[in-house]
């Protein structure tokens, strides 16, 4: 996953226009593992900003995450535009707070180490299938979108049923 830049060395050249796709199935990061149901989409442009360059560019992709209540899966799509300086000279990282910043040693810059350092802000902490969603029953397990909790049925019916009533008494 790699853009070359080299055309930047002509002074003629301002910017870089790029358009991306990258089919990888799946990618690690901070320790999850993201099971990707799109290519990773990156469009941009790098302009030169004296020695150096700018970066500014959108990054978009889909992957399949599980809803953090009811454990469904997902379409999670993540879309974020990122403004990095990317630096052939040596810097003072204090003075990029409000910018990513890269050191590049090359014409040859790693887009992937771009997306990864920038994706943590930028990937939904909490997933839900929709806002409204009801989760999953502690008690039955059942999937109360989808179906109806069988606990407090049955607690009812024990109420009701004086037998299961004494049954009940039994088992305590
Ligand atoms: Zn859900
Ligand atoms: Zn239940």
């Amino acid at each position: 996953m790699k853009l070359n830049i080299e055309s930047l060395s002509n002074k003629e050249i301002k910017s870089k226009d790029f358009d991306l796709s990258f089919d990888l199935s799946s990618f690690d990061f901070s320790g999850v593992e993201y099971q990707l149901l799109s290519p990773v989409h990156l469009s941009g442009r790098v302009s030169k900003a004296g020695q150096n360059f700018l970066m500014k560019a959108n990054c978009n992709f889909t992957f399949k995450g599980s809803c953090s209540r009811c454990l469904c899966d997902v379409e999670v799509l993540v879309d974020y535009d990122i403004d990095a300086y990317l630096m052939r000279e040596e810097y003072d990282e204090s003075e990029f707070e409000d910018v990513d910043v890269f050191k590049i040693k090359s014409y040859e810059i790693d887009l992937m180490e771009i997306v990864e350092s920038t994706l943590c802000f930028n990937v939904p902490q909490r997933i839900l299938c929709s806002e409204d969603c009801r989760g999953i029953c502690s008690g039955c397990g059942v999937n109360l979108n989808t179906d109806s909790c069988k606990c407090e049925d049955s607690i009812e019916e024990v109420d009701i049923d004086p037998r299961f009533a004494k049954l009940k008494e039994l088992l305590k």
